[in-house]
């Protein structure tokens, strides 16, 4: 049969359109390789498909290659697959005749827009991913034989629209063998930077690294030493589609490693695995959160059918799960989606419930099969839980069990063990420091006393407790120098010494409140307490003021304090003597047992400390 060539202009409404993906896609340009190859990877499943359906008879060679070919003496990409290929009919329909109507108006409602998912919206969505290979390219070339038999044929476009159909076309074989189809893209200026090796390969890792089907590099440059790769640039069989009965630690380990770069190895694994109606699949890895904010930033990779669309989606994954490290295979979300369209989806929030709530059994069952094991990764753990629990009641509820504190004396209880354990002593009430050093005067009054402290001693552990005491009515949280616990309260009677109120008032301040109590403990001669509610207060502007917020009207230090003095302490008996005989000293002693409370309650100032060391001098000097 002779060659026929046809010559041909695409549609009105196509060469309309060239000129917006060229310009409109312009920042996500290296998705064209994601596009040509993910067709690549269709065309081989489908005759796969065919073959085993018994409707692809005589094949020769199993399908399953791909070939990514660079030519930078050409300038060309090749995308070469033996897969189901195009009849000419075929190609006058599938690549010939779009429906564009819809993709216009989407164009039209967009244009100008800077959100590159929304972009990305209209390619796959309108069938358009052929199409972006023009963003790279003055002309593509597509050279296919079906395998049905039919003659192969060639398809050349220009970014002008003008196409050219030979029919008949003999010179296939060395590029796509007895089926399969070559999209050649004649790279243009704004392509350049494809043109390498390293670029290629390095675009190829990001979104094809787990496409199905075997996908080899080619450098075939004359000028170039030809690499020719054996091994596959890609993993077709990843491990999330495994079964997870089948999957060793070792494979969860490597696969983690291989993926994100991270030589640390996880804390553990979820491999989840939702069958009808949700349909997906991935793994999500616990990586080691070290330091406070360091590693918060996770990654979750997203793809469509083993095909990478995105990192870090918030849309299809809560918020607090982007601190963890995996991947997610959603067949089932449309490979190019805009953002507008995850967020209305009710799809995405069950996929997001059923996350949620694999994730909260996870820890769950962990924390009920090896609580020692658990207790040893909860300050990794912590941050992560914590988060996710003023995110999500839905989580804090399944969680809740097994959310852990740290007792000051050692060891871990959970909130239900810790108010059982308290019930007599103090019903409801949760002491906690955030300092267990510049706080110690405190934890051991009340540790003398049978009274456990936890420790919160991170910034988001405020706002933890507030959500902890929201979520459980009756339940305070307290810091240790927030009150005088009951329990450390002796039965004597109080009594108000005016004079020595006065003294102290001298010392502290008119913002310093001044209190008559008695202790058990009659060493101390009197403490701080701030306010609970009010400390919290200053904790959040702090928080804010730290993020740049705007806290301006909110003065530091506003917090109330009192100073409670102990009634029991044989020190303030002897101070109340001196305030009549010896009101020099008197007001020197006030300052000093001001300035040690104040010293077991924070750390201290310049000022402080210096007043402290003169008083402490000044007292010795009496000697
Ligand atoms: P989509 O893939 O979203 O349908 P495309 O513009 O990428 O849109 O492709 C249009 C059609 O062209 C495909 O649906 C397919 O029928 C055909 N096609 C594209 N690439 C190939 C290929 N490598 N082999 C066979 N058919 C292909």
């Amino acid at each position: 049969m002779a060659n026929f060539t046809e010559h041909g202009g695409i549609s009105i409404e196509l060469e309309h359109i060239f000129p917006i993906i060229k310009k409109w896609l312009y920042s996500e340009k290296e998705i064209f390789l994601r596009e040509i190859v993910s067709n690549a990877c269709d065309a081989v499943t489908k005759l796969k498909r065919l073959i085993s359906l018994g409707e692809a008879k005589d094949i020769v060679n199993e399908p399953g290659k791909i070939k990514v070919i660079l030519n930078t003496d050409a300038k060309t990409i090749t995308v070469t697959d033996d897969g189901i290929g195009m009849s000419e009919n075929e190609l006058r329909q599938y690549i010939c005749q779009i429906a564009l109507s819809g993709a216009i108006d989407f164009i039209n409602k967009y244009e100008g827009s800077e959100d590159a998912a929304a972009s990305n919206g209209i390619i796959g969505h309108f069938g358009l991913g052929f199409y972006s290979s023009f963003m790279v390219s003055d002309t593509v070339d597509i050279i296919t034989k079906s395998y049905n038999g039919e003659p192969a044929v060639k398809w050349s476009c220009g970014d002008d629209g003008q196409f050219e159909i030979t029919t008949n076309y003999d010179d296939y074989y060395d590029l796509i063998g007895e089926r399969g189809t070559a999209i050649v893209m004649h790279v243009n200026d704004e392509g350049a930077e494809f043109l390498s090796e390293y670029k290629l390969k390095e675009v190829l890792a990001k979104y094809c690294a787990f496409m199905p089907v075997e996908i080899f590099f080619e450098n075939s440059a004359d000028n170039n030493e030809e690499t020719n790769d054996s091994v596959p640039v890609n993993d077709p069989s990843p491990l999330w589609q495994k079964n997870p009965s089948e999957c060793t630690e070792e494979e969860y380990k490597d696969f983690y490693g291989k993926v994100f770069h991270d030589f640390k190895e996880p804390l553990f694994h979820i491999h989840l695995k939702a069958d009808y109606p949700l349909n997906f699949k991935g793994i999500l890895y616990f990586p080691r959160i070290r330091g406070e904010f360091e590693s918060l930033e996770g990654q979750v990779k997203l793809y469509y059918n083993q095909v990478f669309v995105a990192d870090n989606i918030k849309e299809v994954i809560p918020e607090y799960l982007l601190m963890l490290k995996g991947v997610l295979d959603c067949p089932e979300l449309p490979l190019n989606v805009s953002r507008s369209y995850l967020q209305n989806s009710g799809y995405v929030s069950k996929i997001s419930a059923h996350i949620t709530k694999k994730v909260a059994d996870k820890l769950t069952s962990m924390f009920n099969s090896d609580r020692e094991n658990y207790e040893s990764l909860w300050r990794d753990l912590k941050t992560f839980v914590e988060y996710g629990c003023m995110r999500d009641a839905k989580f804090a509820d399944r969680v809740k069990g097994a959310v852990l504190y740290e007792k000051c004396s050692g060891g871990f209880v959970t909130l239900e063990e810790y108010l059982d354990s308290a019930k007599d002593k103090h019903e409801n009430k949760v002491y906690y420091t955030t300092d267990k050093t510049a706080q110690s005067k405190y934890i051991s009054m009340l540790a003398t006393e049978g009274i456990e402290v936890i420790l919160l001693d991170k910034i988001i552990d405020t706002q933890y407790i507030n959500s902890v005491e929201m979520a459980n009515e009756g339940v305070k949280f307290l810091r240790v120098d927030s009150e005088i616990a009951e329990h450390l309260r002796d039965d004597g009677e109080i009594r108000e010494i005016e004079a020595v109120a006065e003294v102290f008032r001298k010392v502290a301040g008119e913002n310093v409140e001044i209190k008559f109590d008695r202790f058990k403990d009659s060493s101390v001669p009197a403490v701080i307490n701030v306010s609970e509610e009010s400390r919290r207060i200053e904790d959040l502007m702090r928080l804010y003021a730290m993020n740049g917020m705007d806290s301006s009207g909110f003065k530091m230090n506003d917090a109330k304090s009192t100073l409670t003095v102990n009634t029991a302490s044989p020190l303030i008996e002897k101070l109340e003597n001196k305030c009549d005989s010896d009101p020099d000293l008197a007001a020197k002693i006030a300052q000093q047992i001001y300035s040690l409370s104040l010293l077991s309650q924070r750390k201290l100032d310049a000022d402080e400390l210096l007043s402290l060391i003169d008083g402490s001098y000044s007292i010795l000097g009496l000697l």
